[in-house]
């Protein structure tokens, strides 16, 4: 098994910023022509005004959002990105494809990015550090052309599986079925409540983590980066709010190290993993755990 993510220093390197992080990628720029569909997708929903709004469709929306949320932190985020668990190949192409409905692009760019994201957080080569502005960590970063191609490199260990690369490079399969389904499912209201509504929630959701996760909440490991933990984005996210947990200790298939830190994530694994789908779950050394401490903000 090879990670590309090393393990760093557990030091606070406050100094790592020499210049101002707003030149640091002066080429970067929002791509306006190729974020107009992201942005009326938003709109959409309100639509349900007029087609009115089922309690079928509501139920439906909240399924799909606690499931595909489910497949981006322990599929896209913990399995993916951080490999902190085992699965064998036809559960690990059935989560992708799961994670692929949440229109979050396909799996191996997901976590190459993020695998960058842990190399340089919060340094100039970081791609969406809270240091380069709020929207920029948020949503900016997706709608840069710059960041559109997987890079390989950075995710050989899972470029092997062809299924997984023919799903990458078509991610809209599994959003365009979903939405399909949806409207056979419950009407006009499941497409643009069911689907729409919960996919936007969904995004905004799974961005906090790249964006409020490293601004708000408490430290309590001195990682080299800003990362916090927050209770709030916990709940929203199933237990990635633990970020400052995730950063010092990211093979941790468990991000709420402590049993009152809520990671409904972890508990799903845990549950997959009596049947028998979910194997070699990682846990978080007690020692690492132990580190914890009342810090001042980075
Ligand atoms: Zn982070
Ligand atoms: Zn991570």
């Amino acid at each position: 098994m090879s990670v590309t993510i090393e393990e760093r220093p557990s030091v606070l390197a406050v100094d790592a910023f020499e210049s101002d992080p707003r030149d640091w990628a002066p080429n970067e720029h929002i791509n306006k022509r190729s974020s107009i569909p992201f942005i009326l997708l938003h709109f959409l929903p309100l639509l349900a005004l007029v087609t009115g709004v089922t309690w079928r469709a509501v139920t439906l929306a909240v399924v799909l959002y606690v499931v595909r949320m489910l497949a981006i932190t322990g599929g896209y985020h913990r399995y993916f990105s951080h490999r902190s668990y085992k699965l064998s190949r036809v559960p690990q192409f059935v989560l992708a494809f799961i994670g692929t409905s949440a229109a979050q692009k396909g799996p191996l760019w997901w976590a190459a990015h993020h695998r960058a994201h842990h190399k340089y957080s919060d340094s100039e080569r970081d791609i969406h550090s809270p240091k380069r502005g709020f929207w920029w960590s948020h949503v900016g970063w997706i709608l840069c052309d710059k960041y559109n191609k997987t890079d390989r490199d950075a995710i050989k260990d899972f470029t092997k599986y062809p299924e997984l690369v023919w799903l990458d490079k078509h991610d809209w399969v599994a959003p365009w079925m979903l939405g399909f389904a949806c409207y056979f499912i419950a009407g006009w209201s499941g497409l643009l409540i069911g689907f729409f509504l919960s996919t936007v929630f969904l995004w905004h959701g799974t961005f906090t983590i790249n964006s409020l996760a490293h601004v708000w909440g408490r430290r309590v490991y001195e990682t080299t980066d800003t990362s916090r933990n927050n209770a709030v984005l916990a709940v929203i996210t199933g237990g990635e709010g633990w970020h400052n947990n995730h950063h010092r200790y990211p093979w941790s298939a468990r991000q709420g190290f402590r049993w009152w830190q809520v990671d409904f994530t972890y508990y799903v694994l845990r549950a997959f993993g009596w049947l028998g789908i979910v194997q070699d779950i990682r846990p978080v050394p007690a020692a690492v755990r132990d580190e914890a401490r009342r810090l001042p903000p980075a």
